[in-house]
């Protein structure tokens, strides 16, 4: 195969490949972070709301936020507790609504191709949308919850989305008629130990972070990337903007919308798998 050869059969050598014509059109540092990501291999995708905003659902931050609109007291605890019914109707609408009427992207679709590849090792999101595990991501911790399942405040009891109806606000528990809080994390509420711990755990076994479309404003989960880099990780990031991380915490700045980055990268890290010996060639055929 002209201009290609195997990483494996070249394993320790920094110059593993010889540059082919097509190489010159991709971006130097796409392919920088493609080389990084597949010679350490343990890549945990860390991901903000960016990443779904070519789905559909708006972000919070930026120019065509939620928070431009919106004051973003309904998810609130106390807010909500006070007034359950008041700001459902805002939950319905803004999360749900949205998330329902939305398809993964191809920026979802190539986390998962890296995954089932062998070099993400599991995403991090702080998204409550399920547009991963939609993609066919596998392992998905959910930092900040999820809109797929609810539970009474009264009687803790659980429910699956599906089996919940919201056209009546706010809706109500079948077997105790108390109040259905969505699973997902609100303002003033703790992250799940368990997911907190698991995603630090991650955070300090990767080799690279790949951080899509996240401001990196929202505590603890900010954390993530940073406590990635202190351990030793190498941290990816693509946005259509600059973030908190840009120019501290990110070795390599990938400029641009998810979905059309990624699945670049992707292409890039995956090339085709050596003939001899099934290791990974870069430079897709
Ligand atoms: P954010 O809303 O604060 O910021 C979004 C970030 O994405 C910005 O840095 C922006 O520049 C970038 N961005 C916008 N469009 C992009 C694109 N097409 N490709 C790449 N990057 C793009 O998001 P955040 O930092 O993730 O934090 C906000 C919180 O909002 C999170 O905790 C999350 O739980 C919640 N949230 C989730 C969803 C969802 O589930 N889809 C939607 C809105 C908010
Ligand atoms: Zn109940």
């Amino acid at each position: 195969m002209p201009g290609v050869q195997c990483t494996a059969l070249f394993a320790g050598r920094r110059t593993a490949y010889v540059q082919s014509a097509e190489e010159d059109t991709i971006g130097g540092d796409l392919k920088r972070a493609a080389s990084i990501i597949r010679e350490r291999r343990e890549t945990v995708a860390f991901t903000g709301a960016g990443i779904s905003v070519e789905s559909g659902i708006p972000p919070f931050r930026g120019p065509d936020g939620l928070w431009t609109k919106h004051d973003p007291s309904f998810i609130e605890l106390g807010h909500f507790l006070d007034d359950p019914a008041g700001s459902w109707i805002f939950i319905r609408e803004l999360f749900f609504d949205a998330i329902e009427r939305a398809e993964p992207n191809a920026g979802h679709i190539a986390v998962a191709e890296l995954e089932r590849a062998g070099f993400v090792r599991s995403v991090i999101t702080q998204n409550i949308d399920g547009l991963h595990q939609m993609a066919g991501s596998e392992k998905v911790l959910e930092f900040h919850g999820t809109t797929r399942t609810l539970h009474c405040l009264d009687c803790h009891a659980a429910y699956a989305r599906e089996n919940v109806d919201l056209s009546k606000m706010p809706p109500t528990c079948p077997s105790c008629g108390g109040v259905l809080k969505p699973d997902f994390v609100f303002f003033s509420e703790q992250i799940p130990e368990d997911v907190s711990r698991d995603s630090f755990a991650e955070a300090g076994a990767a080799g690279v972070v790949l951080v899509v479309g996240s401001t990196g404003e929202v505590m603890p989960a900010a954390y993530v990337p940073v406590v990635a880099k202190e351990a030793g990780a190498m941290v990816v990031e693509i946005n259509t903007s600059v973030s908190a991380y840009t120019r501290d915490v990110t070795d390599i700045f990938l400029q641009g919308k998810a979905g059309d980055v990624l699945p670049e990268l992707v292409r890039e890290v995956l090339g085709t798998v050596c003939e001899n010996c099934s290791g990974v060639s870069r430079g897709a055929a």
